[in-house]
């Protein structure tokens, strides 16, 4: 049995580099400590599908944490208190849109939410999301309408989030959709988030739900 203990996601106070996909992450990215590659990106750590929510809504935040399968807490170094203060949340973004449905009765809950949702279409890059969409959609004919549209915006907000990256860099080659994809149906379509949330390390997590994701890639190919 699993010890579950709180996933941890630190704000960086020096330029760090990823221990897995070895990009620069520059200053105050944010990161996991993985025992043996020491930071990871929230991308590679498999976190960077989650939604942040900022500490100060006590109510709010009790909510979305328990409808997120996965969730991380966030903490940054306070360098007037020598310690490390917890700055909020890293929830599924459903999880967050039912806590507040929960919470509507509170208007500047609802306030909140059309900023953020104006701040995360503002970030979208639309043309990059149609052609990755439509990349998406040629390589797996058989995936359910509508759901390349939601991988291609994480790819694209995981791509905005990058340093350097230029536009030709954005992969559009089939193995980085293929890449966004896999992620997509690990998190959307398996037990993974539960697993790692049940403190399962990736490589055990990834290892269980193997069959299940190959299964459905098959699918979603129609080979
Ligand atoms: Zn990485």
């Amino acid at each position: 049995m699993k010890q579950s203990t709180d996933i941890l996601v630190f704000i960086a106070r020096r330029n760090v580099t990823c221990g897995e996909c070895h990009e620069e992450l520059g200053r105050h990215a944010w990161i996991t400590l993985d025992r043996t590659r020491g930071a990871l990106c929230l991308s590679c750590a498999d976190l960077d599908h989650l939604v942040f929510l900022p500490s100060g809504d006590p109510a709010l935040t009790r909510r979305a944490k328990k409808h997120s399968t996965l969730s991380a807490v966030v903490l940054e170094w306070s360098r007037t208190r020598k310690r490390y203060e917890r700055q909020g949340l890293l929830v599924e973004a459903a999880a967050l849109e039912q806590a507040e449905q929960e919470c509507l009765a509170d208007s500047e809950v609802r306030a909140r939410r059309q900023e953020r949702e104006a701040a995360r279409r503002a970030e979208l890059d639309r043309e990059y999301v149609a052609r990755f969409a439509a990349r998406v959609r040629q390589l797996y004919p058989h995936c359910p309408a509508g759901r390349e549209t939601l991988i291609a915006e994480h790819a694209c907000l995981k791509y905005s989030d990058r340093i350097g990256r230029t536009a030709a860099a954005k992969g559009l080659d089939e193995e980085a959709v293929r890449l966004a994809v896999l992620a997509h149906v690990r998190h959307a379509e398996t037990e993974y988030d539960a697993l790692l949330m049940r403190g399962y390390d990736r490589w055990e997590a990834r290892a269980a739900v193997e069959g299940a994701v190959n299964r459905l890639l098959a699918r979603w190919e129609g080979v």
